[in-house]
């Protein structure tokens, strides 16, 4: 059984590998990283120049206070209060609020392809718990009944749930993360550093000598390869995967992290991974759970009619969708056929 951990650490280490080339020794490229363990994944921080370490340590530290208000096992987490005082407003921080408003935007952008209430689901088929089963289709008539984002509602600093119904923002509380860390590199004056939140990507300006960050799509099929590089500057590269959380159940088949909210079931419908690029962190990683969701079909779809984000769509058909925009992606692998997504 392979977890979310082994996956990031390999991600890490593919990104390592691209990023470890540029050192340098005047004060200005001078380059600070940290290492992380923080919402159930290893975390990279890189920055460049004299302000570097001062901005990292002040984004550990954010990401730490990010971490006790959106962790679903944290008992005293913003979210685990809103998940136990179903029927009542409860009262919020800020970010929380924020991060619940805008995830629910992408739940009706995407017609529920993202939905943040599939939490008591997740929790059925053992993905928060590592206990994981297969239940049986009775218990997850019932739990669907419990679904359906319309049953949040937000009040000025208050969450109010339907009594059963509970949320968990892991498709998208990384992405928030990285714009906040991204937001606190360049106002402690850091304008070049590279995020990588387990394999969420947030890059802050280019490469200390101007060029851009080079951030590798991790191979589906094959944890150890890459199948593209992209070049990229201000902008986060979020990917889920098929690959990244899973179990084999007992009939032998691969059930993952991500669900299907109209069948109570991992999303099973030839999409093994989907990348998502654009400024904001947060749009990037809710869009790319829904992408994941959604199919090749609707998803082709959802990135020609949305303009501000690219994508890389891999397919269990061997076949690459890949937004017209990204010119400066080079294939590594010629596995997947490419097909442009034009707009
Ligand atoms: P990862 O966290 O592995 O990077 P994602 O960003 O795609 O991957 O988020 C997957 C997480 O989102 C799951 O672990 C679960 O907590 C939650 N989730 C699963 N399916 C959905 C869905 N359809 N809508 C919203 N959240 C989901
Ligand atoms: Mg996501």
């Amino acid at each position: 059984m392979k977890t979310k951990k082994i996956s990031s650490a390999l991600i890490l280490m593919l990104t390592m590998l691209i990023f470890c080339s540029c050192t340098g020794n005047n004060e200005e490229n001078k380059e600070y990283t940290k290492d992380i363990f923080a919402m159930d994944t290893f975390m990279t921080i890189k920055a460049y120049g004299d302000k570097a370490e001062i901005a990292v340590d002040e984004a550990e530290r954010e990401i730490v206070r990010l971490e006790s208000l959106f962790s679903v096992t944290d008992k005293k987490s913003d979210i685990s209060r809103i998940n136990k005082n179903g029927g009542q407003f409860v009262k919020v921080e800020e970010d929380t609020l924020d991060l619940i408003g805008t995830a629910l935007d992408y739940c009706r952008e995407t017609d529920g392809a993202l939905d943040i209430t599939v939490y008591p689901i997740l929790r059925e088929w053992g993905f928060t718990t590592g206990e994981y089963k297969i239940p049986d289709n009775e218990r997850i008539r019932e739990l669907l009944e419990l679904t359906g984002y319309r049953k949040v509602r937000l009040g000025e600093n208050t969450v109010l749930l339907d009594d059963g119904t509970e949320i968990d923002l892991g498709s998208a509380a990384k992405g928030y993360t990285g714009d906040r860390i991204a937001e606190i590199m360049q106002k402690n004056g850091v304008d070049s550093a590279l995020i990588n939140l387990g394999g969420n990507v947030q890059a802050v300006g280019t490469k200390p000598d101007g060029s851009k960050w080079k951030v590798g799509i991790q191979d589906p099929e094959n944890s150890g390869e890459i199948v593209c590089t992209l070049s990229v500057s201000d902008c986060a590269v979020v990917t889920s995967g098929n690959y990244e959380r899973y179990f084999v159940g007992a009939d032998g088949k691969k059930y993952w992290h991500i669900i299907d909210p109209k069948t109570g079931y991992p999303a099973d419908n030839g999409v093994i991974s989907a990348s998502v690029i654009g400024k904001s962190g947060v749009m990037c990683d809710a869009l790319s759970t829904a992408l994941f969701v959604m199919g090749t079909e609707k998803a082709i779809a959802f990135c020609k009619a949305h303009r501000e984000i690219d994508a890389v769509i891999i397919t269990s058909g061997k076949k690459m969708y890949v937004t017209e925009g990204l010119e400066d992606m080079s294939a590594v692998s010629d596995k997947y056929e490419l097909s442009l997504i034009k707009r």
